[in-house]
């Protein structure tokens, strides 16, 4: 099969990420994090007793018996001091000394030890200290009666004869502390990861439920069910999260209700004009046909009520064009005197055949700079709630003045309407506010009118608002930059 230049060039999908439980992470971590700890403390013990303990004492044993040895190689030594050298050190530093002639005869035993011990201990050493030579050191554990000791043997001369000096220090207790504490760190690392487990579980579990609930309400939600509520948790984000999806799913119903409310009206709206479409065609086919002058009547009613119906779907296509493309400015200079007139002469129907008047009073030439057909819609959307909005003397003034001090061109639009209330008025800029006030209105609004106003203000930077009391009627107004005609200027 061919492939095209197109799907050549189309990157691979990412392998798909694998998706774990929150418990089997937070296990997986904590975990982790308790291997990590009784690691450190296994460094932590080992370094320490490789700094004082064996080590330590193996390095004591060894300087010990370099000492008694060069002491007791003196040539001329005593049997007396020979006999006080071996007792200082058995007493000071712990250490048992022999020293073995040829024949294996400890030549100094101060009696403490039998005739048999003597024995055992010289076949230790003979053992793992075979051959004599002068001034060649052997050490080595050996192990008796359930203990541990080190042992340094030194070959040299004492007294004229070959000897075998054995300093020997005991270190079963320091090796039995060290199995006791390595026994320890293990019951200490098996007690961790198990409570790693448990804490891991709880807490995921308490962790992952109101994620789990606000799964569970969503997918209620997508069955389209606007009624549900996303519940808080006492988590902050969790919290937010929630309010977000409340926020959401009000937005989501707000739209859903504008949806099918403008879809209420604009069927209504767009069957009226062709219901009168369809009742004179006939009226022509069976009454007016031959009636020159009737029949131009019924035809230009049939026109007309075409042109309204044009107008009527270019406004709701206007109205979701701009809605959905508010950020994009498509900025130049351009004269907002010509634009006001044209927004005024899209009304001039209403002036023609329900009595209603605009009053004008604009500065001609007046030149701003911005995105022209979304201002348009600024201007058409306040004018036509204008219209829609006045009193009974159905009148609207329009103003665009310019204000030197400032540099700015103020549009303002007053109807002599009911005013909005305090409580209305900080409402009737959001998103889908509409009136409760059911009165007939000239102008069909799409309840987006003044947000969509807002939003192309924000847009420019412009600033806006509304001065409105109730009973005296509402004056919106809209403040532009003022720029000369052209650039060069
Ligand atoms: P719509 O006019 O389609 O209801 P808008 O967004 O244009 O939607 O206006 C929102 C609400 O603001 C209106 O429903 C109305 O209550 C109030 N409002 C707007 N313009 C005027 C006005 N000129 N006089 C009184 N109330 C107004």
């Amino acid at each position: 099969m061919a492939i095209s230049s197109k799907s050549k060039g189309k990157k691979l999908p990412l392998k798909p990420k694998k998706i774990y439980r929150t418990n089997v992470i937070l296990w997986r971590y904590f975990a982790l994090f308790t291997f990590g700890i009784v690691a450190v403390i296994s460094i932590v013990f080992y370094g320490f007793l490789s700094s004082t303990g064996l080590e330590g004492a193996e390095r004591r044993v060894q300087s010990i018996s370099s000492v008694i040895a060069s002491k007791i190689s003196e040539p001329d030594i005593s049997e007396e001091q020979l006999q006080n050298i071996v007792y200082e050190y058995s007493l000071t530093e712990g250490v048992s000394t022999f020293i073995f002639d040829k024949d294996g005869k400890d030549i100094i035993n101060i009696g403490q030890l039998s005739e048999e011990t003597i024995g055992t201990i010289y076949a230790s050493v003979n053992e793992r200290a075979p051959e004599w030579k002068e001034g060649k050191v052997y050490d080595f554990f050996t192990q008796y009666d359930n203990r541990v000791a080190y042992n340094v043997v030194t070959c040299l001369t004492c007294k004229g004869q070959d000897v075998k000096l054995v300093v020997r220090y005991p270190v079963g207790p320091v090796a039995a502390s060290v199995s006791r504490v390595e026994l320890i760190l293990v019951i200490i690392a098996l007690s961790a990861v198990l409570v790693a487990f448990i804490v891991s579980y709880t807490l995921s579990k308490k962790l992952s439920s109101p994620l789990r609930e606000i799964a569970a309400t969503a997918k209620q939600l997508a069955s389209g069910d606007y009624s549900v509520q996303f519940t808080s948790a006492q988590y902050a984000e969790i919290a937010t999260l929630s309010d977000s999806l409340n926020y959401m799913k009000d937005e989501m119903k707000k739209s859903d209700d504008f949806k099918k409310e403008l879809l209420a009206n604009t069927t209504h709206d767009l069957k009226t004009p062709l219901t009168m479409i369809k009742a004179y065609a006939s009226m022509i086919k069976e009454i007016s046909g031959d009636d020159k002058v009737k029949r131009e009547k019924h035809l230009q009613v049939i026109i007309d009520e075409a042109d309204r119906l044009t107008g009527l779907v270019n406004d709701i296509l206007n109205t979701s064009k701009i809605s959905s493309n508010l950020h994009n400015l498509n900025k130049k200079v351009f004269n907002l005197t010509d634009l006001i007139y044209s927004v005024i002469n899209k009304f001039s129907y209403l002036q023609d055949t329900q009595g209603y008047s605009i009053m004008v009073d604009v500065d001609p030439n007046m030149y701003t700079s911005g995105d022209e057909e979304k201002l348009y819609q600024v201007i058409y959307n306040l004018v036509s709630n204008a219209v829609n909005y006045t009193g009974e003397d159905k009148t609207v003034y329009v103003s665009l003045k310019y204000i030197p001090q400032s540099n700015l061109i103020n549009f303002s639009v007053r109807d002599t309407g009911k005013g909005i209330d305090e409580e209305e008025l900080a409402h009737i800029w959001d998103r889908y506010y509409r009136s409760k006030d059911s009165h007939t209105r000239p102008v069909k609004g799409t309840g987006l009118g003044l947000n969509i106003v807002k939003l192309i203000m924000e847009s420019h930077k412009f600033s806006y608002g509304v001065n409105s009391k109730e009973g005296e009627g509402s004056t919106f107004y809209v403040n532009f930059p003022h720029v000369p005609s052209t650039p060069e200027e």
